[in-house]
């Protein structure tokens, strides 16, 4: 039997969110069993809880945001993505603010956290959210389909639709596990456009020359050394899992096919619109 986990201790984030530009502090707690994972926003008055479900979701530009139009928090996926990817059940996460803190846009300090902090098991049977029979999405040229499996599976493929000159098709399938996700998943940064970061620059958002909130890339080539060739798809399934993660500890084959943010958030509300016969307590 798999019991159901948290953290051994708080561990905290601080930094800029990449949308509003606010900075924040993000702390994980340890949770007890069966209360999954909780953002509470504690710069608010009543210090009012999110709790994400799908249809809550809204794929917003570039990030995922939870909540409502007045009480919100945005950019959750890289923070949700290590807690799944970590198989951490239960954790409450308190930010004093309207976005998580974007960090190096990877999950690679959320990890490391994590794991220095221990993840311990609870006395509860994890609850483990298994689809029963394949659930897709199509939405223009993009494609999701979730067919039934007994572990976390992600086949990704990214095309350079937009013929970048520094760009190229890209296929990446991995089986997810914590070892797994911290070494090949959580290191994969965000993609950024050089405009966007000298936007930031002229908000006086970023420190001088920084760059180091993304792999930036300008019309032609990218301007930061990359640390995986194939980065780009490896943070887009960095993405997914923090997206589907929102529906709980899902076992399932996920083909995607240029799938981002808004796609995500349609096939997460499918499954989750059938959620009552898919949840099960793992033997
Ligand atoms: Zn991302």
């Amino acid at each position: 039997m798999e019991f159901q986990t948290t953290l051994g201790s708080e561990v905290t984030f601080a930094g800029m969110g990449v949308h509003t530009g606010v900075k924040s502090r993000l702390t994980l707690c340890p949770a007890p069993s069966g209360s999954g994972l909780k953002f509470k926003r504690v710069d608010l008055p009543g210090q009012p809880i999110i709790v994400p479900t799908a249809p809550r979701m809204n794929g917003v530009h570039r990030c995922t945001r939870l909540g409502t139009d007045e009480v919100s928090v945005s950019t959750v996926e890289h923070v949700v993505a290590a807690l799944r990817g970590m198989e951490v059940d239960n954790c409450l996460l308190l930010v004093d603010g309207p976005e998580v803190p974007i960090l190096d846009g990877s999950a690679a300090e959320f990890v490391q956290k994590i794991q220095a902090a221990g993840v311990v098991e609870q006395d509860s049977p994890r609850r483990v959210l298994q689809i029963m029979e394949p659930v897709w999405v199509s939405q223009d040229h993009k494609h999701l389909v979730a067919l039934p499996s007994d572990e976390l599976r992600i086949s990704f493929t990214f095309t350079n639709d937009k013929k970048h000159k520094a760009l190229s098709d890209q296929f990446a399938e991995f089986v997810v596990t914590p070892a797994v996700f911290a070494e090949e998943i959580a290191p994969a940064r965000t993609m950024g456009w050089i405009s966007e970061i000298e936007e930031l620059r002229r908000r006086g958002l970023i420190q001088g020359g920084s760059m180091d909130i993304a792999v930036v890339m300008s019309q032609d080539a990218i301007l930061t050394p990359l640390r995986f060739p194939d980065e780009l798809v490896r943070h887009k399934i960095l993405d997914l899992i923090g997206d589907m993660g929102l529906l709980g500890h899902l076992h399932a084959h996920i083909i995607a096919v240029r799938a981002g943010h808004q796609i995500n958030a349609m096939l997460a509300e499918k499954i989750s619109s059938s959620v009552e016969s898919y949840i099960y307590s793992r033997p």
